[in-house]
């Protein structure tokens, strides 16, 4: 499944906003560009995984690990969370919003790939408090 960085969403199509825009879809064939992530980039990732949308019942296994298991599991404060069957939202304080797959935050963490710099100012803009306060 790749989609190109900021191109329009279009994989569940009515399952979202009009104009929600694509980030993290990565495929080997496709270069992406690399980064080290902050603490706090990848832990704010994390909570948005715990309220991902779009839930299928397949899972999408990550390409770039060849050598250990591929289903993508990752240790939280909440427990186990499973990667790679669901999308998160990011909404910028200007209206844009983001579809990523829950895999993002392996992507960034264990392959660094770098999402753009709007997803990354949309992200830092996130009041996670709020959210965790709907729990
Ligand atoms: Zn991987």
């Amino acid at each position: 499944m790749y989609f190109p960085d900021i191109s329009p969403y279009s994989y569940l199509k009515g399952a979202s906003e009009p104009g929600t825009l694509n980030v993290g879809w990565l495929h080997p064939e496709h270069p992406f560009p690399t980064g080290s992530p902050s603490e706090q980039t990848l832990v704010k990732i994390l909570v948005l995984c715990r309220y991902c949308v779009n839930q299928t019942r397949g899972t999408h296994h990550c390409y770039f690990c060849t050598d250990h298991p591929r289903v993508v599991q990752v240790q939280s404060d909440q427990g186990i969370i499973c990667l790679g069957s669901a999308e998160i939202r990011v909404m910028s304080r200007a209206g844009k919003v983001y579809a990523a797959p829950t895999l993002i935050y392996h992507y960034m963490k264990n392959h660094n790939y770098r999402p753009p710099n709007e997803f990354l100012e949309a992200l830092d803009e996130m009041d996670l408090q709020k959210l965790e306060r709907f729990e």
